[in-house]
């Protein structure tokens, strides 16, 4: 029997939930396995888990719309090639591919004096090993898996407090925590701030630093930038030896997380994972603080902003009789202020994709016709910014 054209029955996706796991509560609500609703309902019965919740059939996602009245990028975004080119440049290993989104940003040591490690096979965050992890707390609740759960991308649950872990298994059926026991370690300040980051990343499309908010797509990469700059070659820190030193000692684990040879992030245990996103998360902190050395080019998005006229908070040029007593820029300071910024901006933007797609997705929320859209990039075009992001996909932002 061919079922109607539109499921009568289709719960709502949690919010970041993957693609497996929103098509096992739907099947779920027919009395059915997933792979059953996969053969019948869509014939696609051969795609496995990971498979659904990586890259499947284009034709799948559109036909899984249509079923369930969702919007495409809805359900595009419980996919990983959703997230192309916000979290992931591609999906497809390419030789440079580390290079690329690794390098183009320094956080504590200056720019190229890291290794150029260039893994074969390399996806940021992936490997192939496909780890589970998941909240325990989240999981007594709700048969829910969010798709982020999959990466080594956040070390806690933002709504429970406490550390993910790993497990074997098919939740909620049947599930085997690594420790049965739960980890009971508290979870320190700098690590949960840093969390609260990147899941604001994921949920919000920016985050914000204490200098300024920058886009999903630039965290992400400051966040890699700074686990390679934690594990490249000793031989290179130099005089930053000592500062490295003490972000390990702040955070209590051992140096390098206790590697003696260089692998990537991606392919290391959890347990040393979770003991570099500590240090990642040390590093902000004490970068914040001045307590350590950072000759990285961004370094300054982790410092709080020098200019008191704005670091009190008030937004520039929302002038009130209260704030009257402290200088205010006048408004030609501020349009030249803004003048110059645009200026480094498209500066940058020209030189550096990460920031082009930043700069467009910035100018595109004022975009509502595909007219004003194709505007942009003439606009874009005169500037002489490579688009070079757009052809990858053709992607609606995964964001809400
Ligand atoms: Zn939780």
């Amino acid at each position: 029997m061919r079922p109607p054209e539109r499921w009568p029955l289709h719960p709502a996706p949690a919010e970041t939930e993957s693609l497996s796991s929103w098509l096992r509560r739907i099947a779920a609500s027919y009395g059915m396995y997933s792979s059953e609703l996969l053969e019948h309902g869509l014939g696609h019965r051969e795609l496995s888990d990971p498979e659904l919740d990586l890259n499947p059939p284009r034709d799948l996602l559109e036909e899984l719309a249509k079923r369930t009245g969702l919007d495409q990028h809805r359900v595009n975004a419980m996919t990983m090639a959703g997230w192309v080119p916000w979290l992931f440049d591609c999906l497809d290993p390419a030789p440079g591919a580390y290079e690329t989104y690794v390098h183009q940003l320094s956080v504590l040591l200056p720019p190229k004096r890291r290794t150029i490690y260039t893994p074969r096979k390399w996806l940021p965050w992936l490997s192939e090993t496909g780890m589970r992890r998941g909240c325990p707390d989240c999981l007594e609740s709700s048969p829910t898996l969010l798709l982020f759960w999959q990466l080594p991308l956040m070390a806690s649950c933002q709504v429970h407090g406490r550390r993910v872990e790993t497990y074997e298994g098919r939740p909620p059926d049947y599930i085997l925590w690594a420790t049965p026991a739960h980890d009971q370690r508290p979870l320190p300040e700098p690590l949960s701030l840093m969390d609260r980051r990147t899941w604001q990343a994921i949920t919000t499309g920016s985050v914000d630093l204490p200098r300024y908010p920058v886009h999903a797509g630039t965290w992400f990469r400051l966040l890699r930038t700074l686990l390679d700059e934690l594990t490249t070659a000793q031989g290179r820190y130099g005089r930053q030896l000592e500062d490295v030193r003490r972000v390990w000692e702040h955070c209590g684990h051992p140096f390098r997380a206790g590697l003696h040879s260089w692998q990537p992030f991606e392919t290391l245990h959890w347990t040393a994972q979770q003991q570099l996103l500590e240090a990642a998360a040390a590093a902000m902190e004490m970068i914040e603080a001045g307590s350590v050395t950072a000759l990285g080019t961004s370094a300054h998005l982790f410092r709080p902003e020098p200019n008191p006229r704005i670091s009190d908070g008030t937004p520039p040029g929302t002038l009130t009789a209260s704030a009257g007593a402290q200088e205010r820029p006048t408004l030609d300071e501020l349009l030249k202020q803004a003048a110059d910024a645009l200026d480094a901006c498209i500066a940058a933007a020209k030189e550096d994709p990460v920031v082009a797609q930043h700069l467009f997705d910035f100018a595109r929320y004022g975009c509502r016709s595909d007219q004003s859209l194709r505007g942009l990039r003439q606009t874009f075009a005169e500037l002489q910014i490579p688009l070079d992001f757009l052809s990858q996909t053709e992607n609606q932002s995964p964001f809400a």
